[in-house]
């Protein structure tokens, strides 16, 4: 019996490996009180109002989602106004599921995107997985994207240039100048995907507002995602934001009801809870500026982040080491090495007492390293 022959595209997207779950690092440690700062996950747990209505719609679960996913588009609009329409969204199960359909919608009979090596690595598997070729650029000296770069990397078959503001995995938004010049030189037909995924925790007030180029008419899509700053990853839900055009497009590429509605109705619950949100925001900002001073205080190298992680760059013993040391502590932090850096770590904004948890493991690793004498200093 001769095998059958799997799309030789498909086998070229290595496996997703994701950060080791709690789960897992008690199996194999032992270690019964785990941390994980690995995910980005919000440490405040979900909304209640989102697990009311997501109890509430249970009892529903026996059937196919109805109009659930018509009702949270209506109330994204509404919560975001500035003239946005209902057909400005699209719903995904999660964003990674909108950024899967903007590949399968542009990426065809080859075909270039264009995104920063050291971003969300989806924007650099998807194009392969539909047949086109990706483009990585380096990032600027700070470790931002560099946009002249990738301004300089567009050909006539690029498609997408795929954007990340804050940038998972620095943490450093786009300002909105530059976005503005960007814009100004790409040609015309290039699809701009901006990844908004940890746009709720922005202060600075220079960064590029997406939405601001989806209403005035661009080609330009940002993507969200209720994984993050609304507590929901477990549920699956982000969504997409474009002019309707683009919209409908996309539409071509979502499966039949791609999100049940007990995700859609604790979502929709959550956008409610302006409470939670507020306190979420205010936590995740205090607690990033905690976590970044005590990164810096232990001697590493921290990245100003406006996101709810913070990037140390030429961490002691490489990225890895350090991760597996802290395992060993009970912390799981993110190693970078699929993010394009590997002499970091990327760690979760947890709150008060995990960071200081985490930062009392990271100094007693490095404590101990410096004690050793660096090998081949003695005689
Ligand atoms: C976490 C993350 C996502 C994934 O979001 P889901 O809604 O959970 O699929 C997308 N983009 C970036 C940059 C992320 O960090």
């Amino acid at each position: 019996m001769s095998e059958p022959t799997p799309n030789p595209y498909l086998l070229q997207v290595p496996l997703y490996i994701a950060g080791k779950s709690p789960e897992e690092a008690r199996e194999a440690l032992g270690l019964n009180d785990v941390l994980k700062l690995a995910s980005n996950e919000n440490p405040l747990g979900p909304s209640p109002m989102a697990v009311a209505a997501l109890q509430g719609a249970l009892a529903e679960a026996h059937r196919y989602p109805g109009i659930a996913e018509r009702d949270l588009r209506r109330r994204l609009a509404i919560h975001l106004g500035r003239g946005l329409s209902e057909n400005h969204f699209i719903i995904g199960n999660g964003a990674t599921d909108v950024l899967r359909m903007i590949a399968q919608t542009f990426i065809f009979g080859g075909g270039e995107t264009v995104a920063c090596r050291v971003s969300f690595p989806l924007f650099g598997l998807l194009p392969t997985m539909f047949g086109g070729k990706p483009i990585l650029i380096d990032p600027a000296e700070d470790y931002s994207i560099d946009l002249d770069s990738v301004l300089g990397a567009v050909t006539q078959d690029t498609r997408i240039v795929w954007l990340c503001s804050p940038n998972n995995p620095t943490g450093i938004v786009l300002t909105a100048r530059s976005v503005e010049a960007l814009l100004a030189e790409l040609p015309q037909g290039v699809v701009v995907v901006m990844d908004e995924s940890y746009c709720d925790y922005v202060d600075d007030p220079s960064a590029v507002d997406a939405i601001e180029h989806v209403v005035r008419g661009r080609n330009l899509i940002a993507v969200r995602s209720f994984s993050k700053s609304a507590g929901l990853a477990n549920l699956r839900v982000g969504y997409g934001i474009a002019r309707p055009e683009l919209i409908e497009y996309l539409m071509h590429a979502v499966l039949p009801f791609n999100t049940g509605s007990p995700a859609i109705q604790a979502a929709i619950a959550s956008l409610d809870d302006l409470d939670y949100h507020n306190h979420s925001r205010q936590l995740i900002q205090e607690e990033r500026a905690f976590l970044f001073q005590g990164l810096t205080g232990l001697g590493l190298r921290a990245i100003a982040s406006q996101a709810n992680f913070v990037l140390a760059v030429g961490v002691p013993g490489g990225g890895q080491w350090l991760a597996d040391q802290l395992l060993q502590s009970g912390v799981i932090v993110r190693p970078m090495r699929d993010f394009g850096l590997p002499d970091a770590i990327r760690v979760s904004v947890g709150r008060r007492e995990q960071t200081e948890r985490f930062l009392a493991a990271l100094k007693g690793i490095l404590d101990t390293r410096r004690s050793i004498p660096p090998s081949g200093s003695l005689p």
